[in-house]
């Protein structure tokens, strides 16, 4: 049985991974010439680290990582605690996996490495521009002429997917109103012990800022969300570092410091799109960002496109009938994937209300968790306490 998978980001790569580990042979085709250094942090929860414990990558997973100690929601206005959540060893205990932060560029690495290893075809600089199929076969075929043959294809082309856009035209994506500045600093650009070991946001009217470790603490990701009209989305968009330290000007000595370290901050603007109802059409199907893509509030974008390479790889392996296989997957995705699509919009409105309203609400959530016997870790129990196949 072979694959072929169009896009080589986070999903297209795990998605490899684990179909090769249920024998199916793979060939990805990625459109850049280089798996590229995008200057960005993930955050994964353990629903997602587990799969990749689970597909052998534990212990470089770890080796790249950091671990942080909780997540935290402050106000930025007078820094006071609104929520935390205790992660390290309790998130183990509780979730089964650990809650990790780690560069972008190092996840796809390892990703890419052990696509390789485990004989996997990568083109690189291959993308694909039609998709073909019949009741046996799907032909893909790319840009710069030639065309594939597979069993079935998968639609790993990311926010802007043109799988998605081929199959269901699914139209104009609404811009938010809303702009992320995203950026790496060297921990040790920072004055020593500024950057506490959580993964903290930051919550003002209008705007948010999102600061925690990556690279076992050599570096700080940021991502520093603000209302403003400017629409492109991209890895790649370069920003004006004091543009960005004026939009956080005042702002808690922490994140002034980070805005004032940052030498090539990016921008992406934030698109939202309804959740599709469904995403399959015969021998072709999406995954990740090409299939739910997300606000980023939640923090897993990334997470929901491994665990849909975990639940493919399960449907998929070994079956007979691959276009029920890959409506089964879809059945499996549909209603988890659209739960999260709408808690991260939830959150978009959450951190940006006005403080005394934003503190109310902090207020009556902090009230039900201490009245509840998990605390506030029994929040996440739908999210991070997934078991992918
Ligand atoms: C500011 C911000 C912060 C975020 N933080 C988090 C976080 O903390 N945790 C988390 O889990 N998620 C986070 N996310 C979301 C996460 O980055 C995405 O959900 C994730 O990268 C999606 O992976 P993907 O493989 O589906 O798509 P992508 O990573 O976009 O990969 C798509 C790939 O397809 C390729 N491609 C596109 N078209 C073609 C074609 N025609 N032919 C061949 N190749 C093609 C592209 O070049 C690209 O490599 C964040 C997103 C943003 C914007």
């Amino acid at each position: 049985m072979r694959a072929i998978l169009i896009g080589g980001g986070i999903g297209g790569l795990a998605a490899a991974l684990a179909l090769s580990r249920r024998g199916v042979a793979v060939t990805v085709l990625e459109k850049s010439p280089v798996l590229g250094e995008a200057g960005a942090g993930l955050q994964l929860g353990p629903n997602a680290t587990r799969v990749l414990f689970d597909l052998g990558l534990g212990e470089s997973l770890v080796a790249k990582a950091f671990a942080p100690e909780s997540a935290e929601i402050r106000a930025a206005s007078d820094q006071s605690l609104l929520l935390r959540n205790t992660l390290g060893a309790s998130a183990v205990a509780r979730w089964g996996a650990p809650y990790l932060q780690l560069h972008r560029a190092d996840l796809q690495a390892l990703l890419h490495d052990a696509v390789l290893a485990a004989g996997c075809e990568m083109r690189l600089g291959a993308a694909v521009v039609r998709i073909d199929q019949d009741e046996a076969r799907v032909r893909v075929i790319l840009s710069e002429g030639g065309s594939l043959e597979g069993d079935f294809a998968v639609g790993c082309d990311g926010v802007r997917s043109g799988v998605r856009q081929s199959l269901f035209g699914t139209g104009a994506p609404r811009f938010t109103g809303q702009v992320a500045w995203r950026g790496m600093v060297p921990a040790d650009h920072l004055p020593r012990g500024t950057v506490p070991p959580v993964a903290a946001v930051w919550a003002g009217p209008g705007r948010h800022f999102v600061h925690y470790y990556v690279r076992g603490g050599q570096a700080v990701n940021f991502v520093g969300v603000v209302e403003r009209d400017w629409r492109e989305e991209s890895w790649t968009e370069p920003g004006d570092p004091a543009e960005l330290q004026a939009d956080f000007a005042g702002w808690p000595p922490v994140v002034t410091a980070i805005c004032a370290a940052v030498t090539s901050p990016f921008r992406w603007a934030l698109f939202d799109r309804p959740p599709l109802p469904t995403w399959t059409q015969g021998r072709v199907t999406l995954l990740g960002d090409a299939a739910h893509p997300m606000l980023p509030f939640l923090a897993q974008g990334a997470a929901m496109a491994i665990e849909d390479a975990a639940v493919l790889a399960h449907q998929v392996g070994g079956a007979a009938d691959i276009p029920g296989a890959l409506l089964a997957y879809q059945g499996d995705r549909l209603a988890r994937t659209r739960r999260v699509q709408e808690a991260s919009r939830f959150n978009a409105r959450l951190f940006h209300l006005p403080m005394a309203v934003g503190r109310a609400a902090f207020a009556a959530a902090g009230l039900a968790d201490s009245l509840h016997p998990g605390g506030t870790a029994a929040r996440f129990d739908w999210l991070y306490g997934y078991k992918a196949p």
